[in-house]
């Protein structure tokens, strides 16, 4: 077995969240390795909008010009589509931002975004081990070890072992693992499953961003980078249940259980829901195949437990129904990388640290959760579309309210 390789802070995945605590960890003169178990680029099930609130932090990351030159256009409207209601009305902006070409958020494709973030955190120093999935963590006097696999094609996988007193679970919250910060595996009817898919050839509003309502999930579109529509929805587990049930009662292609694919059944769901999905997508392609995760986890968790730091969705998740969770990614990386880099040494430091950290994180992004709770709460009812379409039909500025109270403007902390 290799020796263990010793570091300042291990930071367990490479999603928005733990390259941007490496990467202003490595800025701080730490040492840092990220293990990310998937190659980069990858596609990820999401929405792929990042609100303009952002743009000083990735200015900050350093990539901020590689956003811009990137991401997909300016979303100005954000939108309501449910049955045959089509919504919409101005999206709240960021006017606090030095530029007003920044006052507005826009989607970038998670295989870029994800990808660029991580380039950057390797220039800024940190040591990158990818595709590395980490498997234990178990704790050696006062520093912690990591355990982490490597799949090699011909000797299968290979164990090594790296040390760090700082260890940042950075690896989401949609799947289950043996990790102490990592859940349960659980299936119940009410899960919510997330999908997502880009086409190309759509004729949305380039400007427009609509939430969508349909029997038993809620979703998103948004035009992205090179012309690529996102269009990303969570389902309930009976709902899709029922759906493939009854799809391969009909003329869909069954799979050899009977049942059509997840995919195809959920996408014939939005399009039979939605005239805006339908209509959007008519006569688009397909970009790529559907992607697939879950269940999503929402709600709020400790930040900081036997001595593991989280961030991103480990740490706490919103509904996606308001698009927030690449911001509170970013931010609570910042936000965590901000308090380890003032802390005085030893446990005692750290655990103070934790402390303020916890304390920043819950002030800034704890509406955010509840409130997108709620939504998710009326949206997953029984009438819920029914009752948001007649709703937003009559007071179109509720969208506009929902998008300021999601977050999509406030600042972020120190970096105004
Ligand atoms: C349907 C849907 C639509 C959404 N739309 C939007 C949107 O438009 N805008 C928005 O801001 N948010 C959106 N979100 C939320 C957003 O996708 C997440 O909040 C965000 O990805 C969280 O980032 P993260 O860095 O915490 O985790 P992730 O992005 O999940 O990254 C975790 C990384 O850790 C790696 N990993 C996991 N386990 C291990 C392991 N054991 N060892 C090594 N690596 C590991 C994974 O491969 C992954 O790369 C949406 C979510 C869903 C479900």
């Amino acid at each position: 077995m290799s020796r263990p390789s010793t570091y300042d802070a291990i930071v367990i995945g490479a999603g928005p969240a733990g390259s941007s605590v490496a990467l202003t960890l490595a800025r701080h003169g730490w040492s840092v390795a990220i293990v990310e178990k998937r190659a980069f680029p990858r596609r990820k099930v999401c929405g792929e909008y990042i609100s303009a609130s952002n743009l000083v932090l990735l200015d900050r990351l350093e990539i901020g010009d590689a956003w811009r030159m990137n991401a997909g256009p300016e979303i100005r409207r954000v939108g309501f589509f449910s049955g045959e209601t089509c919504v919409e009305a101005p999206m709240p902006d960021a006017k606090y931002l030095p530029s007003a070409k920044d006052a507005f958020g826009r989607a970038l494709g998670r295989d870029v975004l994800d990808a660029l973030l991580l380039q950057a955190a390797q220039s800024a120093g940190a040591a990158i081990l990818q595709p590395c999935r980490a498997v234990a963590i178990d704790r050696d006097g006062d520093m912690q070890r990591v355990r982490i696999q490597a799949r090699d094609e011909n000797s299968g996988d290979e164990t090594t072992t790296l040390r760090a007193p700082v260890i940042v679970a950075a690896h989401g919250s949609w799947e289950p693992g043996p990790l102490p910060s990592q859940f349960e595996k659980i299936s119940r009817p009410s899960d919510l499953l997330g999908f997502k898919a880009h086409f190309t050839g759509s004729s949305l509003a380039p400007d427009l961003m609509p939430l969508l309502a349909s029997p038993g999930g809620y979703g998103g579109m948004v035009l992205a980078d090179h012309g690529r529509l996102s269009i990303s929805c969570c389902i309930r587990r009976d709902m899709l249940a029922r759906l493939r049930r009854n799809r391969s009662s009909g003329h869909d292609g069954p799979t050899q259980d009977g049942n059509v694919s997840a995919a195809e059944a959920v996408f014939r769901h939005l399009m039979a829901s939605c005239r805006g999905v339908s209509d959007a997508l008519d006569g688009a392609r397909l970009d790529g195949r559907w992607l697939a995760a879950g269940p999503i986890r929402p709600g709020i968790r400790a930040c900081y437990e036997q001595d593991i730091f989280r961030v991103g969705n480990a740490a706490g998740e919103s509904h996606p129904i308001i698009a927030e969770g690449i911001s509170m990614a970013l931010q609570s990386g910042w936000l965590l990388a901000r308090e380890l880099a003032g802390a005085s040494s030893g446990r005692e430091g750290r655990e103070a640290a934790g402390r303020r950290y916890q304390a920043a994180w819950r002030g800034l992004f704890s509406t955010r959760v509840y409130a997108a709770a709620a939504i998710a709460r009326v949206a997953l009812g029984p009438a819920g579309p029914a009752l948001m379409a007649g709703a937003v039909r009559n007071f179109p500025q509720a969208l506009t309210l929902g998008a300021h109270m999601s977050g999509k403007t406030r600042p972020v902390p120190g970096l105004t």
